[in-house]
């Protein structure tokens, strides 16, 4: 495991105070603003030099980019050579950057830099003999605490809009609560949050956020809070403010949080809560059609095919001697009878396939042979956090708890 260095630098913005860049793409991709051969001067590279930041269209090769940018085909063939064995530039990913670093005297070029993802970059430069080298070394980001706050009119989505909230932090929080809130059927109007995260920083302009270190949700009067906390190397993530890890034997939900919310932005919700009157004993899940469906735990996959009843492509997946779930009107199955399947694996894509008027999910849990509802489902905590890590960990979450209490 890589330990990346931070230059950490702490200061509060209180939410609504945005002077942060607005992201409204949800995705985790970065969002530079470069045009093609924007020609900007960064600060890592001598002040001297000039950068020439290429962005990489959908059809571009390295080749293309680099002839383009009328380099010399020998230096483009250096470059990818050298680099070859550390990142083979052949697959550059669209809507990244590469980056030409020129001498602003000769014009020379002496240094290629690509993103290699969010964390790494490759370094290409031409040393004081003239011989090319590679590196490939964690991005330098500055990191700012940040503590963001909403109350929910229809979804912790939309308050995060309202707040000027990054919806890829909203989205890192809705992860910390997936074992305990269902964020398609258990908000509640008033229901708040507060969370406290960090953001990435370069060149002094906002990156992305990165981990979410507290968070707290009110859900109908109840109070979730989740901690971040790194027990040892092997057992970092996130834990109740009594020391217990937040994971369970279930997801509370078989739809991820991000699709979830972006079905609520379309529109038409077409959702179904569990119901003995009706004998609706299933939760449905509005969804367009091809959303991922994941697995709610780990399991062995007990069927998986058509239905004879209604189901539509259908799976079943049994958990242990206890439970059972299953996933009906898929569009498409990605699983085969017998397999194993682990928590949050993809597992089959919403459709309408059987009984059913519209993309969706159905979802049923089944205990000891009987359908039951799985929101009401009571599960034991997580696995605490080992007695001799306590007081660390009760020390650690102290700052953070008074910044969300
Ligand atoms: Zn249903």
């Amino acid at each position: 495991m890589k330990k990346y260095i931070y230059t950490i630098s702490i200061f509060l913005i209180v939410a609504g105070f945005s002077f942060f860049n607005w992201y409204s793409n949800p995705g985790f991709d970065n969002d530079f603003n470069g045009s093609k051969e924007a020609i900007s001067l960064l600060a890592h590279p001598a002040k001297a030099d000039k950068v020439v930041e290429i962005e990489i269209k959908s059809g571009s090769t390295y080749g293309v980019l680099m002839k383009e940018a009328d380099l010399d085909t020998s230096v483009a063939q250096d470059i990818y050579s050298t680099s070859q064995e550390l990142y083979d530039l052949a697959n550059i990913r669209v809507g990244r950057f590469i980056e030409l670093i020129y001498d602003k005297e000769t014009e020379e070029c002496k240094g290629l830099d690509y993103e290699v993802n969010t964390e790494e970059k490759l370094y290409v430069r031409k040393d004081q003999d003239g011989e090319w080298q590679a590196e490939i070394k964690p991005i330098d980001y500055k990191t700012k605490i940040k503590v963001a706050e909403g109350k929910v009119q229809s979804s912790m989505y939309e308050a995060a809009i309202n707040n000027n909230i990054d919806t890829r932090a909203i989205i890192e929080l809705a992860n910390a609560f997936q074992w305990s809130i269902d964020f398609a059927m258990d908000p509640r109007v008033g229901d708040k949050f507060k969370f406290v995260y960090e953001e990435k920083y370069l060149d002094g302009e906002y990156v992305m956020p990165g981990r979410v270190l507290a968070g707290k949700y009110i859900n109908d009067g109840v109070n979730f809070e989740v901690y971040y906390f790194e027990e040892s190397e092997d057992n970092k993530g996130y834990f109740d403010e009594q020391g217990n890890s937040v994971q369970k034997m279930f997801l509370k939900a078989p739809v991820s949080f991000k699709y979830i919310s972006s079905g609520f932005t379309t529109g038409s919700r077409y959702v179904e809560a569990f119901n003995t009157a009706t004998g609706h004993r299933a939760i449905d899940y509005a969804a367009k059609t091809g959303t991922p469906i994941r697995s709610v735990g780990d399991g062995t996959v007990a069927f998986a095919g058509w239905s004879s009843v209604g189901y539509g492509y259908l799976t079943k997946i049994r958990h242990n001697s206890t439970y059972s779930t299953n996933y009906a009107h898929q569009s498409k199955i990605a699983v085969r009878t017998g397999q194993k399947v682990k928590q949050g694996q993809i597992i089959g894509y919403v459709g309408s396939t059987g009984f059913s008027t519209g993309p969706h999910l159905h979802y049923e849990m089944v205990k000891n042979g009987a359908k039951i509802n799985p929101l009401r489902e009571i599960l034991p905590p997580g696995k605490p956090i080992k007695q001799e890590n306590k007081e660390r960990f009760f020390k650690e979450i102290k700052k953070y708890q008074e910044m969300i209490r």
